[in-house]
C-alpha cells in the first residue's frame, strides 16, 4: 500500500483509515495515488479538510473507489515550490460543494491528495523547484512588522508603499514582505484593470463565485513611486528582482506606457538587479515597448497552450490566444529571459493533445523556463468551464512524468516555480534536482 487515506470526522479529528489506500482525483477521475507520486509533505503545508465532502479511499481488494460516508475528506496547500499530482479524491452529496454564505465554490487555493505513510503525512506531489527562499520559516511577522512600520514612515505619501504594507501584513504577501525585509523578488504592482476575466482570477471575483484573495490594486503609482520603491531594491539586495504583474493587480502591459517611462528610469538610475515583468502576454506589441526600455525577464501565464482550454479559462477580452503566442516569439527576439508560468492540473495539461501543443510551443519558440505552477481552485469549478471532453483525463501522463519528459527533450530548458535573477539565466537551476538532472542526462 502507498499511503492509507486520511478523514476527518465531525469533531475535526483527522486521522488514517488502515484499510483503505490513499486516492486521488486526476481530472474528474478517482485513482489510487502510487508511491512514486508521494513526498513527505513540506515545512509550512497546511493540512485541512473539505466542508461538506465525504472522503474517498481506494479499496485495493476490489480494485475500486470507495465513498466513506460518515467522515469528510482531508486536503493539503503545499508550500511553494512543490507541484501536486493528484487533486483530494472527495465527493458532493449533491454533486458540488454546499453553499458557503454566498459563495458557491471552495476558496481559490492549490488543493492537493494528502495521506499517511505510517509515519508521516506523504503528499501526492514533487519538488519542481529548488529555491529555498518561499520556506515559511522566512517569514516571522514579528521580525517583519517593525520593520514595515519604518518603511512607511520614511516614504511617507507614497501610495505604493502603503499599498506593499497592506499586502505584506493583511494579505501576507512573501514578495512584499520581501521588499520590506531587502532581500529576494519584491514586486511592483501598477494594474488596475485587466483584458481577460479568469475563472480563478484571484485579485477579481463575481460576489456569488468564491471569494479573490486580495483586493486589486486602485490607481496607477507614478514613476517616482514607482521608483522609489524598486531602485533602492535593485541597487542594494544581491542578485534582487523586481517584479511587475502582482497578485493584486490587473493586466500591466494595460499600463505598458507607465511601465516603460519606469524602467528606463530605473536604468538611469542603476545597472543593477533584475527587471522582471508577470503578463498574461495579451499585447506584443506593448510587450516590446517595456522590452526596449530595460526590462531583462518575463513570464507569460496561461493554463494551457492549445487555445480552445485557454479560451475556457482565461475568457480573453479584445485579444485572443494567438496574440499571446506572439508575445512568446517577440520576448525572445527582443532578448529576454522568456518564461511560461503555466499553471498546471492533474488530469488536464498531462493530457497527451496538451502535451503536444506544450512541446510545439516550447520547441518552435525557444522559450528558456517553464513554471508549473498548481492552478489555485475549487476544482468544481475548473472542470465546469472546461469542455465536457476535456474533464476526463483520458491518457493523463501524470504531471511528474511531464516534467521528466520536457527535461528529457529540451535538456537546457528550465523548470521551477520561481522568476529567476538574471545571474541564473545561464544554466537551469532545476538540475539541481535529482530527476531532472537524471531526465537531462546529466547524471
Ligand atoms: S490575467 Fe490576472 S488579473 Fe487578469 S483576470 Fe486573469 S488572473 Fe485576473
Amino acid at each position: 500500500m502507498s499511503a492509507r487515506l486520511l478523514v476527518c470526522d465531525a469533531d475535526g479529528r483527522i486521522y488514517d483509515r488502515p484499510d483503505l489506500a490513499l486516492a486521488g482525483q486526476v481530472g474528474d477521475r478517482w485513482v489510487p495515488v502510487t508511491a512514486d507520486d508521494l513526498v513527505p509533505v513540506p515545512e509550512g503545508t497546511k493540512v485541512f479538510f473539505l466542508p461538506g465532502s465525504r472522503a474517498v479511499g481506494w479499496d485495493e481488494g476490489r480494485g475500486r473507489p470507495r465513498t466513506l460516508k460518515r467522515v469528510r475528506a482531508v486536503a493539503a496547500l503545499l508550500q511553494a515550490g512543490y507541484t501536486r499530482t493528484h487533486l483530494p479524491a472527495a465527493a458532493y452529496p449533491k454533486g458540488t460543494p454546499p453553499k458557503r454564505g454566498c459563495h458557491d465554490y471552495l476558496p481559490l487555493w492549490a488543493y492537493a491528495a494528502v495521506g499517511w505513510d505510517g509515519d508521516r503525512m506523504v503528499a501526492a506531489a514533487f519538488r519542481s523547484d529548488p529555491m529555498t527562499h518561499s520556506e515559511t520559516h522566512h517569514y516571522d511577522d514579528r521580525q517583519i512588522a517593525p520593520r514595515v512600520e519604518a518603511r512607511v514612515a520614511r516614504h511617507a505619501g507614497n501610495r505604493l508603499v502603503r499599498h506593499l504594507a497592506r499586502c505584506a501584513l493583511e494579505y501576507h504577501c512573501f514578495a512584499a514582505k520581501n521588499w520590506f525585509m531587502e532581500r529576494w523578488e519584491a514586486p511592483l504592482p501598477a494594474a488596475p484593470s485587466c483584458n481577460a476575466r479568469c475563472v480563478g482570477c484571484i485579485s477579481l471575483q463575481p460576489a456569488d463565485c468564491c471569494p479573490a484573495s486580495q483586493d486589486r490594486i486602485g490607481f496607477v503609482p507614478t514613476v517616482d513611486e514607482l521608483c522609489a520603491v524598486a531602485v533602492p531594491h535593485l541597487e542594494r539586495v544581491p542578485r534582487g528582482i523586481v517584479s511587475f504583474g502582482q497578485g493584486c493587480e490587473g493586466e500591466p502591459l494595460t499600463v505598458a506606457n507607465r511601465l516603460a517611462e519606469a524602467v528606463a528610469r530605473f536604468r538611469d538610475r542603476t545597472g543593477k538587479g533584475t527587471i522582471h515583468l508577470n503578463t498574461n502576454g495579451s499585447l506584443p506589441d506593448a510587450l516590446v515597448r517595456v522590452a526596449r526600455a530595460g526590462l531583462d525577464s518575463v513570464r507569460i501565464s496561461l493554463n494551457s497552450a492549445r487555445a480552445e482550454t485557454y479560451d475556457a479559462y482565461y475568457r480573453p477580452r479584445g485579444y485572443r490566444f494567438d496574440d499571446v503566442v506572439a508575445s512568446v516569439r517577440a520576448a525572445v527576439d527582443a532578448g529576454l529571459y522568456t518564461a511560461l508560468n503555466l499553471l498546471v492540473f492533474p488530469g488536464v495539461n498531462d493530457r497527451p493533445e496538451e502535451v503536444d501543443a506544450l512541446e510545439r510551443l516550447i520547441g518552435e519558440t525557444g522559450l528558456h523556463m517553464v513554471h508549473l505552477r498548481n492552478l489555485s481552485i475549487d476544482p468544481a469549478l475548473y472542470l465546469g468551464h472546461l469542455p465536457p471532453r476535456l474533464r476526463s483525463g483520458a491518457g493523463a501522463i501524470g504531471l511528474r512524468n511531464l516534467a521528466v519528459r520536457l527535461k528529457r527533450r529540451f535538456p537546457r530548458l528550465d523548470l521551477g516555480y520561481f522568476n529567476r535573477p538574471r545571474e541564473a539565466f545561464g544554466a537551469p537551476v532545476v538540475d539541481a534536482l535529482g530527476w531532472a538532472r537524471e531526465a537531462a542526462g546529466k547524471g
